[in-house]
């Protein structure tokens, strides 16, 4: 048996929940019951399933090309938007207007500055990126 957090297998019994036996990490201290084994979809079946809604298909389309049944990819499309939800508004990211500031700091600042500040700017995108794809 392996942690469900980090996949350690120095696991201790930590008593009872209900009359399950409890299980407690000794390295990430993660407690969990037998019965946590993950059940369920491979991840690459997950991805394609994903992948084909992000791409336009409808729900019932992919039941039928992939088998998986569409309550079960509704609840992977929410629950991946839902982990998504520090990503930025769309609406508040006026791209012209920010390369705009980008080009003009670069000229006023000092080159150290400048770069730190288009990192930000790069992993600021590419969240909007992921987003973008799921809507
Ligand atoms: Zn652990």
């Amino acid at each position: 048996m392996k942690c469900p957090r980090c996949n350690s297998d120095h696991i201790r019994k930590n008593g009872h929940r209900g009359s399950k036996q409890n299980y407690i990490c000794a390295d990430c201290e993660r407690q969990f019951v037998e019965s946590y084994e993950r059940k369920g979809y491979p991840p690459e079946v997950k991805e394609q399933c994903l992948k084909m809604y992000v791409n336009g298909n409808g729900f019932r389309a992919i039941e039928r090309l992939t088998g998986v049944n569409h309550n079960t990819v509704i609840h992977w499309v929410r629950h991946t938007a839902n982990s998504l939800s520090d990503a930025p508004e769309v609406s508040e990211i006026p791209e012209i207007a920010e390369i705009d500031e980008l080009e003009t700091f670069v000229g006023k600042k000092k080159q150290k500055m400048a770069v730190d500040n288009c990192k930000s700017l790069e992993t600021r995108n590419s969240s909007l990126g992921i987003r973008r794809s799921l809507i």
